[in-house]
């Protein structure tokens, strides 16, 4: 289904949409520099990792990683673009201290990666198509050190030259969620990649949001550039809020400046930088340092072959072949570390039980989104360190489905194990927990329960059919939960209902 109801805004003199696009800026993961040898590792002490080709000494020049090229081809075929096989690097120049070339090697007219397109999934079950216009890559820039001296800025080049990939979508964003969406999306894609950690907080993703608003329906509107958020929260702060200032502004018969802004996360609100530049302000030309990339379409076909399963397809898979819920099967995409432990736990759980996976796929989604994730929240810990290992996991769903413990003595186990680290088997032994259905042992209980309570088996048989829930109870009290639910079922009614 396509979402087509737009999303308009109330203003004082009427409605309002807001258009949005965004830069997403992704560190590539590679061991060294997109034109120099040094290391891009995060968090050495300042100035440890700089050749001087980063440090931009005179007669310098770049030579191209190829492993961040491939990075940007599978990045770009995991969004579904257009590859192409001829690009150009050009210089894009300008000063800053964190800049020692006083330039930028980045792509201008002839980019890597072209025009593709991502489907996102929105809250109310709807989807949308946001146009991708293209990726480049580029180097990114020093950083400048405000904090180390009281009156005088350090210059950190460690970062100056690793590969960046910018992202640059059309203005197809209606809405924060629509932007939120996008941006989640395209984090799960090059996770899935391979071609960027998406570490957010380590700032290996961040977006440039352009924000502008207009009548519905009339051309764009004059648009703002707020830099380098870095948090999807922020991003949709920066949205709404922007949104907001420039309803204000036009309503009162202002204009909006093209300009650059930055957010600050203390207030919610951003702020002016400078007015923005216009492409031609940069004089990009050529870099005469570096030939034309160009690569073959067999190049690009191997990498495509090699790429992991897509979350797109993942979930659709584990829809239609597993029959997990539309819900579940998204949650478990998102992380393709969460996928690959639910499959693993499937796998397993098919050699110990002998079933169809589909048989058991629901109940093992249901553990692994509720409990095992509500545990991992709890922790503090992701998938990764989970103190459940994929065979202890399946152990304690084996038991389930074997019938060997109920659902709930499920849940008390599964605690033991978060507490005690022990096998599911080994504490169902030790505690004694395994479940009664033999129907003499239980039979003899139920007995004991009806006699015990004689007023109410009369009431139930004058027609308070709501009693029965009531002798069940009391029947799973008797043997401490461990009574086969089904078996006490099957029993109760053949003695009650005479
Ligand atoms: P620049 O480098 O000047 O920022 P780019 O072409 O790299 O320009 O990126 C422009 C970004 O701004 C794109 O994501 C585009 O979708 C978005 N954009 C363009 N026009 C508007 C507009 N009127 N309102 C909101 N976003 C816009
Ligand atoms: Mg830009």
């Amino acid at each position: 289904m396509t979402n087509f109801v737009p999303k308009y805004i109330q203003g004082a003199t009427g409605d309002w949409e807001v258009v949005i696009g965004l830069e997403i800026h992704a560190q590539v993961l590679s061991e060294s520099k997109l034109f120099s040898g040094s290391s891009t590792k995060f968090g050495s002490e300042p100035n440890t990792q700089v050749s001087f080709v980063c440090s931009a000494m005179p007669g310098m020049l770049p030579v191209i990683n190829e492993e961040c090229i491939r990075q940007a081809i599978r990045t770009g075929l995991a969004m579904g673009c257009k590859i192409n096989l001829r690009s150009v690097f050009d210089r894009k120049n300008y000063f800053y201290a964190d800049l020692p070339q006083g330039y930028q090697i980045s792509q201008f007219k002839d980019p890597i990666v072209g025009e593709g397109e991502i489907v996102v999934d929105l809250e109310d079950g709807t989807t949308k198509t946001i146009g991708v216009e293209r990726l480049h890559l580029e180097q990114d820039a020093g950083k400048s050190m405000h904090d180390q001296h009281p009156t005088q800025t350090y210059v950190d080049l460690n970062r100056s030259g690793v590969a960046l990939m910018e992202i640059v979508s059309k203005p197809d964003m209606r809405s924060a969620e629509e932007a939120g969406a996008y941006f989640r999306k395209i984090r799960t894609l090059v996770r899935y990649a391979g071609t960027c950690d998406g570490n957010m907080d380590q700032g290996s993703m961040r977006a440039d949001v352009n924000v502008s608003v207009r009548r519905p329906g009339a051309e764009f509107g004059t648009r703002t550039e707020t830099k380098n958020v870095n948090s999807v929260r922020f991003m949709m702060q920066v949205i709404e809020f922007e949104t907001r200032r420039q309803i204000d502004i036009l309503e009162d018969g202002g204009v909006i400046f093209q300009e650059t802004r930055q957010f600050d996360p203390a207030t919610g609100t951003t702020s002016g930088l400078r007015s923005k530049e216009e492409a031609h302000d940069y004089r990009y030309f050529p870099d005469p340092d570096l030939l034309p990339l160009e690569f073959s379409q067999e190049f690009v076909d191997d990498l495509a072959k090699k790429l992991p399963e897509l979350p797109d397809v993942k979930r659709r898979r584990f829809i239609h072949d597993l029959g997990i819920t539309e819900y579940n099967a998204a949650v478990l995409v998102a992380e393709k570390e969460n996928a690959d432990y639910f499959e693993e736990l499937l796998n397993a759980l098919e050699k110990k039980t002998g079933k169809e996976k589909k048989v058991f796929a629901t109940q093992a989604a249901n553990w692994v989104i509720g409990d095992l994730f509500g545990a991992l929240k709890k922790a503090g810990k992701t998938i990764t360190d989970s103190p459940i290992t994929v065979l202890d996991g399946a152990e304690l769903l084996a038991l389930q489905i074997d019938g060997t413990i109920s659902g709930r003595i499920a849940k008390d186990v599964f605690e033991i194990m978060l507490e005690t680290g022990h096998g599911p088997e080994k504490i169902v032994e030790e505690k004694g927990l395994k479940q009664v259905s033999d129907t003499g042992a239980i039979e003899s209980i139920i007995d004991q329960v009806l006699a015990e309570n004689q007023s109410e088996v009369e009431m139930y048989r004058g027609g308070k059919d709501k009693l029965f829930g009531f002798f069940v109870g009391q029947t799973m009290k008797k043997t401490q939960g461990k009574a086969n639910p089904q078996v006490v079922n099957q029993l109760l009614r053949s003695k009650l209902d005479l």
